[in-house]
C-alpha cells in the first residue's frame, strides 16, 4: 500500500524542527530511521497530514561521555551504537543488546530515539533503559523536560512525550565499579522481536539489582519480587522459587510471540540462565 498524502518537512536546525512541531502539534509525525513509520504510513495505521524528517539535524547523533554519563543523541543508530567504543567499555548491558535488534539494513537505519519513543514492550532498548536508570530529554519551544526511563514509557505504545515535543538524548549513569549485566532472549527467530527477554543491572557486593524484562508486560517491567530474591543472596534458587517470583512480577498478555504461560516459564529460564552471573 501507499501512504496517504502528507507534507514533508526537513528542517536544518534543532530549532526549525521544534517550530514545526509546535506549530503541527499531535497532526505531525517525527521521521527518524523510518523503520518503523513508513511501514505504519504505508499500511495507513498512521495518516498524519506533516511529516518532520529529523535527518539532518546537525549533532543529534553524537555519542560522548559527559562527567559521570553517558550522553547518546537520538538519532544515534542502532549500528553506531553497537559499534561505539564507549559503549562496549562502560554499558556491555546495551552492547550485547545490540546484535538482538532486527538485522543489520535495519540497524544501519533505526535509531535509539526511534525505538524508544516507539516503546515496542518487545524492544531491546526501552527495557535496557529502564535497567540502566537512564534519564530522556524531551525539547520543546517551552524548554527541556529530564525523564527518567520509568517514567517514560506508559503503556502499549504509549509514553510521556506531548506533542510539539522531540526526545533529543538519553543520559545513562555509568555504572558502578564492581556492577554485573546480562542482556538475554529468546525469539523465534534471529532478529524476530523477543517472546521474551531480560535486561538486567546488579550490584552484589551493595545487593541492588534491576531486573526488567521485555516482552512480558504492556512495557518493559521490572520484577521486583525476583529482585529481592537476588538481593537477598541466598542459594540458587530452585526452577519453583524463580516461577513462584516471576509469577507475581509479570502479567503479560498473549501475542504474536506466545501464550502468557509460555511467557512467564521462558522468563524464569532467562533467570536462571543470568542469576550465576548477577
Ligand atoms: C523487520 C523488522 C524487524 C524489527 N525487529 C526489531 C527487534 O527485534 N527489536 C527492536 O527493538 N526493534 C525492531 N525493529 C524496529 C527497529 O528497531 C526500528 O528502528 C525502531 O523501532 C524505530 O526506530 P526508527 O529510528 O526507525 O524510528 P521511526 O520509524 O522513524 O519512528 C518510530 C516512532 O518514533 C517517533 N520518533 C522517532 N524519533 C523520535 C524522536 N527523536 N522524538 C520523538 N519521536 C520520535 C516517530 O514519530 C514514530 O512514531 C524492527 C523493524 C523491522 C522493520
Amino acid at each position: 500500500m501507499k501512504p496517504a498524502a502528507f507534507d514533508y518537512l526537513c528542517p536544518s536546525s534543532l530549532d526549525e524542527a521544534l517550530h514545526a512541531l509546535a506549530t503541527h502539534g499531535d497532526q505531525a509525525s517525527v521521521l527518524a530511521g523510518g523503520q518503523s513509520l513508513m511501514p505504519m504510513l504505508s499500511f495507513r495505521l498512521l495518516e498524519p497530514p506533516w511529516v518532520v524528517d529529523i535527518n539532518r539535524i546537525p549533532g543529534l547523533d553524537s555519542i560522548e561521555l559527559d562527567g559521570g554519563m553517558l550522553r547518546i543523541g537520538a538519532l544515534a543508530r542502532h549500528a553506531q551504537v553497537m559499534a561505539h567504543p564507549l559503549v562496549a567499555q562502560h554499558l556491555p548491558l546495551l552492547a550485547q543488546a545490540m546484535p538482538h535488534i532486527a538485522h543489520a539494513a535495519i540497524r544501519e537505519r533505526g535509531t535509539l530515539g526511534g525505538s524508544l519513543c516507539l516503546a515496542d514492550p518487545a524492544a531491546e532498548l526501552p527495557a535496557c533503559m529502564l535497567a540502566l536508570d537512564a534519564r530522556l530529554h524531551l525539547r520543546s519551544l517551552q524548554g527541556t523536560r529530564e525523564v527518567a526511563a520509568a517514567d517514560f514509557f506508559q503503556g502499549l505504545y504509549q509514553t510521556a512525550l506531548a506533542p510539539g515535543e522531540l526526545l533529543t538524548e538519553v543520559l545513562i549513569p555509568l555504572p558502578e565499579a564492581g556492577s554485573a549485566m546480562v542482556f538475554d532472549e529468546f525469539s523465534r527467530r534471529h532478529g524476530d522481536y523477543a517472546m521474551a527477554g531480560l535486561a538486567a543491572w546488579s550490584h552484589p557486593a551493595r545487593q541492588r539489582s534491576r531486573l526488567v524484562f521485555l516482552g512480558c508486560g504492556d512495557r518493559p517491567t521490572r520484577a521486583v519480587r525476583a529482585e529481592a530474591l537476588l538481593n537477598a543472596r541466598s542459594p540458587l534458587p530452585t526452577y519453583a522459587d524463580l516461577r513462584a517470583a516471576i509469577d507475581a512480577d509479570l502479567h503479560p498478555e498473549a501475542d504474536l510471540q506466545a501464550q502468557p504461560d509460555t511467557k512467564r516459564h521462558l522468563a524464569t529460564v532467562l533467570l536462571q540462565r543470568a542469576w550465576p552471573h548477577l
